[in-house]
């Protein structure tokens, strides 16, 4: 893995981990829990040219892509429908995405041929909860006549799992980031204060 792909995201603001000290806040997320880090990769998606770059780099996830011919390139809505895209025309496949469909996702817009190839691919693996989802939607969809590669590309891989139902996880990053309930925060016990990332962006990066 290279440093200066984290540095890279640290800098686009997608990537932000705790120092450490009681001066700077750390995160309250949605589901109540605190945490040591936040990864939001809008702020590496948004920019098209910094995921072209790290597609064809060396250090980046080129040596990581598929040699095998690839038909189907494959996120989730709708994080990673740019990201799909990205890795598409590098693949010169072709490109979509599965979307809700009530407590599922599924493949709407899209008709998978029989034989064809499918690489799924996420921004960020948090819990895997989503991506299974996917690949669930995407079986139903090619009803058994598709297959699905069994390594999954992503951009940060944070749900400490090495794989999916038998997919392997292949990240450009893999981070370790601490999740606790609020009572056992050895943050909030530092003094250090809990705030929600997606308003108190900046003072978390403390820019
Ligand atoms: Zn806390």
């Amino acid at each position: 893995m290279s440093n200066s792909w984290l540095d890279e995201f640290k800098r686009a603001g997608a990537v932000w981990l705790h120092d450490g000290t009681a001066q700077r806040p750390h995160a309250l997320l949605t589901s109540g829990l605190h945490s040591d880090g936040f990864v939001n990769c809008t702020y590496v998606t948004q920019r098209p040219a910094l995921v072209s770059r790290l597609l064809r780099d060396a250090q980046g996830l080129a040596p990581k892509l598929p040699k095998t011919k690839i038909d189907w390139v494959i996120g989730s809505a709708f994080g990673a429908i740019t990201f799909a895209h990205a890795v598409a025309e590098r693949l010169e496949a072709r490109a979509g995405f599965t979307e809700k469909d009530g407590d599922a996702m599924a493949l709407k817009r899209f008709e998978l041929a029989p034989g064809e190839t499918i690489l799924v691919v996420e921004d960020v693996i948090s819990t895997g909860g989503s991506t299974l989802k996917t690949l669930e939607g995407i079986r139903q969809a090619g009803a058994g006549k598709v297959t699905v590669l069994p390594q999954i590309l992503c951009l940060v891989n944070r749900s400490g799992r090495a794989d999916l139902d038998g997919h392997a996880i292949t990240p450009l990053l893999e981070l370790k980031i601490n999740t606790w309930d609020a009572a056992a925060c050895p943050l909030c016990k530092l003094g250090s204060q809990a705030v929600r990332p997606k308003t108190h962006w900046k003072e978390l990066v403390g820019s």
